[in-house]
């Protein structure tokens, strides 16, 4: 592999996480690189060899790595997050309905930016991303600062690697099927955090359902990796319940999981998140922003002059002018 994995930083003294960072390293990190990594998790059963935060880990072990390597910010993660209708009911999975996950994102974007942070790439590490991109352009419309906001699926990014033999893919590393918990994310699990999952616990699903209302190929579970004609999560009410159907809380077969079988994808991911971190700090070097994307700044000169300098810096706060978001 081209990237090293990351052994964890959440409370390390290394300020990659903005938690542990003091006023005076956001001051000094503010003047250098005034990109936060934002990553979006959940809580959720992964079966009995797996860890409940696992959708979490796998993006903030991601983030460690780009932050290591390109010096820029990781927020604390958002451990909890929302789920889709067929993962209901779930012991383990804490599930947060949609616009109270919505509003706390966006009163999380509202924090960063009046710390000084205004470039955000979220990332993103299970089904939710039908919920996020909602909190992105209702904090814009709300706000109407200039924001910088990047949202990365990680499977979206690098779909082609996470395919399965099981569909017709030849050149794949994969058996089976990119669903929860299965072969393909448990790779990446393992390879990211491997002292966090247990092979020898792990156990695989045993019943697949017997009959779909729909036919192959016609909705994409699991990542939208294939581009099917129905994204997975504008469908309801078509398969079962998982609690129901899946008791062992995986929908596939981690036994089979390797962590070899993810570097390849994690290399090409993590080359990604760090062009995208280059190509906004070239555009937009530490402290500016592209103040013409905002109405305000016709509109109000004086004000959006106030709310960008901050109340430390002789301004305002956004609160000040807008509250909640
Ligand atoms: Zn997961």
């Amino acid at each position: 592999m081209k990237y090293q994995m990351s052994k964890g930083y959440m409370d390390s003294p290394e300020n990659l996480y903005f938690q542990n960072m003091t006023g005076t390293a956001v001051q000094e990190r503010l003047k250098k690189n005034d990109i936060i990594l934002i990553p979006i998790g959940s809580t959720e059963y992964h079966g009995m060899g797996q860890p409940y935060g696992e959708d979490t880990f796998l993006v903030t072990r991601m983030a460690e790595i780009v932050a290591k390597e390109k010096g820029c910010t990781i927020s604390q993660p958002v451990w909890f997050g929302a789920h889709s209708w067929n993962q209901m009911g779930m012991p383990g999975t804490i599930v947060v309905p949609e616009d109270t996950f919505n509003a706390y994102l966006r009163a999380i974007f509202a924090g960063y930016w009046n710390a000084g942070f205004r470039k955000m790439i979220l990332l993103n590490g299970h089904g939710q991303e039908y919920v996020i991109p909602n909190a992105i352009h209702m904090f814009q419309k709300a706000t109407r600062v200039p924001c910088m906001f990047a949202f990365v699926n990680w499977p979206t990014v690098i779909a082609k690697y996470l395919r399965a033999k099981e569909f017709d893919v030849n050149d794949t590393q994969f058996d089976t099927a990119f669903r929860h918990a299965d072969e393909v994310e448990t790779s990446y699990a393992m390879a990211l955090f491997g002292e966090l999952n247990h092979k020898e616990q792990m156990e695989d699903t045993k019943n697949w359902p017997k009959k779909h209302v729909l036919s192959p190929k016609t909705i994409d579970l699991g990542g939208d990796v294939y581009q099917w004609p129905l994204p997975g999560h504008c469908t309801a009410g078509l398969g079962p319940l998982e609690v129901k159907q899946y008791p062992e809380g995986v929908v596939g077969y981690p036994t089979k999981a390797d962590p070899k079988k993810a570097e390849e994808g994690l290399d090409v991911l993590i080359d990604f998140i760090c062009k995208i971190h280059d190509e906004i700090l070239e555009a937009y070097p530490a402290g500016k922003l592209p103040m013409e994307m905002t109405e305000l700044s016709d509109a109000e000169p004086k004000l959006m002059d106030d709310l960008m300098k901050g109340p430390f810096k002789g301004g305002r706060s956004l609160y000040s002018y807008v509250y909640p978001v």
